[in-house]
């Protein structure tokens, strides 16, 4: 399935909350959530009843749109967690979470996921070192992300990693600021997961 090209705003409209796509504007009075705050298209504030297939099929989109994930990633990303021990919610936000371009917008080198993948896709960003520019990348615990040598220089990267310096970074990882690099201490439980996710019922989706 092709990515999704159109205004991005419309998906957090379509699922009646913040998907936070779009770097500095959804933190902004401009944000369309507050604006319109009803599903796009011609229907949109029309009937709003769900079906309990209609909310699975929502809560799945949902985490698929706020990470910036494929339908077949999202997928064999469900399939992994299934086999891991333990919670398969929680497995598949522990993956979802550890995606390279995940950590570098959640410390701040970039002001969206989409913005996170192009940079990482640029061949910005390094994970122990070795440049890697695989935006869905897994991350372990230890693994230290930086910008490369050469695009520390970059007025870009500079001029994003400022702005979004103020946004605060998740207990799991260790940012350092000046050296631009974060290290991931863990990956993180549920509780450590900030995202509009309800996870059980994208298990519900996908068991059925
Ligand atoms: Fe647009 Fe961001 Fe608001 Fe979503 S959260 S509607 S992407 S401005």
């Amino acid at each position: 399935m092709a990515r999704y090209t159109g205004a991005v705003c419309r998906l957090c409209r379509r699922e009646g909350q913040k998907l936070f796509l779009k770097g500095e504007r959804c933190y902004s009075e401009k944000c369309s959530v507050g604006i319109r705050a009803y599903a796009p298209g011609q229907h949109g504030q029309g009937r709003k009843k769900s079906s309990e297939y209609g909310l699975q099929l929502r809560a799945k989109q949902t985490a698929r749109r706020f990470y910036g994930v494929q339908e077949n990633q999202f997928h064999h990303y469900f399939e992994i967690a299934e086999r891991k021990q333990g919670i398969t919610g929680d497995n598949l936000l522990r993956i979802l979470e550890s995606r390279l371009d995940n950590v570098v917008y959640r410390v701040g080198f970039a002001s969206s996921r989409a913005e996170a993948r192009q940079l990482v896709g640029h061949g910005h960003f390094e994970v122990n070192g070795k440049r890697v520019d695989i935006a869905s990348y897994l991350l372990k615990a230890g693994d230290v992300v930086s910008v490369c040598d050469k695009s520390r220089g970059s007025e870009k990267i500079k001029a994003v990693a400022e702005a979004n310096s103020a946004r605060p970074v998740p207990q799991w990882i260790d940012v350092d600021r000046e050296a631009f690099s974060a290290k991931i201490i863990n990956l993180p439980n549920r509780d450590q997961i900030d995202a509009p996710v309800e996870e059980q019922l994208i298990v519900e989706f996908y068991s059925k």
